[in-house]
């Protein structure tokens, strides 16, 4: 069985289409994600290439960071992120997307595994799941 995401920004300019499984769904608490994102932690799921369809150039900015080498792809409408791309080089959509497109809830399957980079957080999370104080769980 394989589960197709249909997901787009607020306005529904910019759409994208993930297929099967994730490479994994995670709580990121880097002060690079943060940055990034401009959220307390990023809660995404990265996914290989060639499971994803992502939107076309004419509708995203594609905005790199100024001081370091991670990039997010904004709608040019909404400016809602649908995006990101650092390392290890995934595209990494956040569980936002997927929320929107299935009725506010996270689907069952895609329910974060661990956090990375736990050491570097803002905010304790109070959860069963495995906490990597780097990327070690990930192997970075
Ligand atoms: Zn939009
Ligand atoms: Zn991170």
């Amino acid at each position: 069985m394989s589960t197709t995401y249909r997901l787009s920004c607020d306005c529904g300019n910019a759409t994208l289409t993930a297929h099967g499984e994730p490479e994994v769904s995670l709580y990121c608490h880097c002060g690079s994600c943060r940055a990034l994102y401009g959220t307390v932690m990023l809660a995404g799921t990265a996914w290989r290439d060639d499971k994803v369809e992502l939107p076309e150039a004419e509708h995203i900015i594609d905005y790199k960071m100024s001081d370091r080498d991670m990039r997010r792809f904004v709608c040019k409408t909404c400016g809602v992120t649908v995006y990101g791309r650092h390392k290890p080089g995934m595209p990494v959509i956040p569980h936002s997307l997927f929320r929107k497109a299935n009725g506010g809830e996270l689907p069952a399957e895609l329910a974060p595994t661990l956090h990375l980079f736990y050491r570097d957080r803002v905010l304790d999370v109070a959860d069963d799941l495995p906490k990597s104080d780097g990327g070690e769980l990930m192997g970075m």
